[in-house]
């Protein structure tokens, strides 16, 4: 292998950036990183925006601190290699609310994303069904099944758990329904724990037990100042050549590696590389693969997963009569376009503002349901303001600003034995082609934990097959 390597990243989103940062922490030195970015902007998903004179984030919002195995998550770990760990903030309110029969109610306490660990707390909000979860002698999943959250939370708690609980908790993260959505990929714990436990209560509990929380330790964290430092942070640190508005369109193999078609179609650049870490979303990735002779068959099977469209509006309301929440959910029963709001500047104390003026983000758009979104955003905003107004049960404020996000085709909707295609799309990729690896939001989870795993895990993938040692 000729020395140094040159490796492309195809992708600037944290997944890449994560990567950028694991290849200059375990690379030789001298390793030649470029981070290939279509749009003008580092980050993907995360992007710190602002508005009325206060910061926003237009895209993710916050971390999980904690790895739902144990121990400090992806994110805290790259936070604090990043140096910018005294810069983490935690939520200032906690309790979030669920709309239920148009009314608010808190989000009861021990469950596991919805799924209760103790039936008698959720009763105020949904009535479990009685005697459904049965010890019948095996447990719940055999050992390589998988299974909607859904069909399993519906065949042991009953449908009022998961309309009104779980499917609002995991569309506020996925836009997507619970009857569709994955076990194993959604909720890997609770998945492990389903794999030995013969009650879904027991394996709610043993999953909580796997990863215990201090009375008081913070679930989420987001850095002061907004994601956006984290990207810039993990673009500085990793030390590679940044491209910016440089779409890869497409990928050929070399005898020594891989050449990259770069930018416009009337002007493309072709660049050499040694290996190539693809971290953008499965469709793009499925085109590039597509090109790629022996590939046609993972393209075809990554190309399949479908995504979620969502928008967030952000509204500027001066003085407004808000409740002591971080927000609330929505079920999807409740015939509402907002799925899920976030007080942004209740929640997040450190951004309340001396002159009362609050931020308040509602995300609409949900699974098949993109037809609402199909509107301008000054209507997106009117509906939002009136739906909120209706739901708080007061007259809102007029805002005196708003902002409309649009992320279309954003959220991966990962269904039943989503792991396992990924598992043998990897497989064909390391017998063909081992300097080619996939990591981000479409294989391995939505979260930016996991997206930071992904992104290292795959570094180190290619450093292996470059032949070093990771
Ligand atoms: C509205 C919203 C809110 C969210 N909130 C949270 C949250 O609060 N907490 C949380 O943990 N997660 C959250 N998520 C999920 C999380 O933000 C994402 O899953 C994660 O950021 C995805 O990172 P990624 O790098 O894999 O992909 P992306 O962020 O999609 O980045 C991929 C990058 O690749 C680029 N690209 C695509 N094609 C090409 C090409 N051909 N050539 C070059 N570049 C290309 C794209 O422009 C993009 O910048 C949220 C997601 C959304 C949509």
């Amino acid at each position: 292998m000729r020395q140094p390597w040159r490796v492309a990243i195809v992708g600037g989103g944290i997944t890449g950036l994560a990567a950028a940062v694991r290849l200059a922490d375990r690379a030789p030195a001298g390793t030649e990183v470029t981070v290939y970015e279509q749009s003008g902007v580092l980050g993907g998903k995360l992007r710190t925006g602002e508005l009325a004179g206060g910061p926003v984030e237009f895209g993710a919002e916050s971390f999980l601190m904690r790895d739902p195995a144990g121990g400090e998550s992806a994110a805290v770990a790259l936070v604090r290699r990043l140096g910018l760990a005294g810069d983490i903030v935690h939520p200032s309110v906690g309790q979030a609310a669920l709309v239920v029969d148009g009314g608010l109610r808190p989000v009861p306490g021990g469950t596991l994303v919805g799924v209760p660990g103790d039936l008698a707390k959720v009763t105020a909000v949904a009535e479990p069904a009685a005697d459904a979860d049965r010890d019948a002698g095996r447990p719940l999943l055999a050992p390589d099944a998988d299974v909607s959250v859904g069909a399993l939370v519906r065949a042991r708690f009953g449908d009022a758990v998961v309309d009104r609980l779980v499917d609002p908790m995991l569309g506020g993260v996925y836009a997507g329904r619970a009857d569709d959505l994955s076990l194993a990929t959604t909720m890997p714990a609770l998945a492990r724990a389903a794999r030995v436990e013969h009650t879904l209560l027991g394996a709610v509990r043993a999953a909580q037990a796997a990863a215990p929380r201090a009375p008081g330790e913070p679930v989420f964290g987001t850095l002061a100042g907004g994601l956006s430092r984290l990207v810039e942070a993990a673009a500085t640190a990793g030390g590679a050549t940044i491209r910016r508005t440089a779409a890869v369109r497409e990928l050929t193999p070399t005898a020594t590696g891989w050449r990259l078609t770069v930018g416009p179609t009337r002007d493309p650049e072709l660049v050499d590389a040694d290996a190539v870490l693809l971290a953008v979303p499965a469709r793009p990735a499925a085109r590039l693969l597509a090109g790629v002779a022996d590939l046609a068959g993972a393209a075809a099977t990554i190309g399949e997963l479908d995504y979620a469209s969502v928008a967030l509006v952000t509204l500027a309301l001066p003085r407004p009569e808000l409740p002591a929440l971080s927000g609330f959910l929505v079920p999807a029963t409740e015939g509402l376009l907002i799925k899920a709001s976030t007080f942004f500047t209740t929640k997040w104390g450190h951004l309340a503002r001396p002159d009362g003026l609050a931020l308040v983000r509602a995300s609409v758009g949900r699974y098949g349901e993109e037809a609402s979104l199909q509107v301008t955003d000054d209507d997106l905003a009117e509906a939002v303001h009136r739906e909120l107004s209706k739901v708080l049960g007061v007259p809102l404020p007029a805002p005196v600003a708003r902002h409309v996000q649009r992320w279309g085709g954003s959220l991966p909707q990962y269904t039943p034995g989503h792991l396992d295609r990924v598992a043998a799309v990897r497989a064909a990729l390391r017998g063909a082609h081992p300097t080619l690896a996939l990591a981000g939001a479409g294989y391995d989870g939505v979260g930016i934990p996991v997206c930071v795993r992904s992104g290292a895990t795959a570094a180190e993938e290619i450093i292996t097959a470059l032949g070093g040692s990771a």
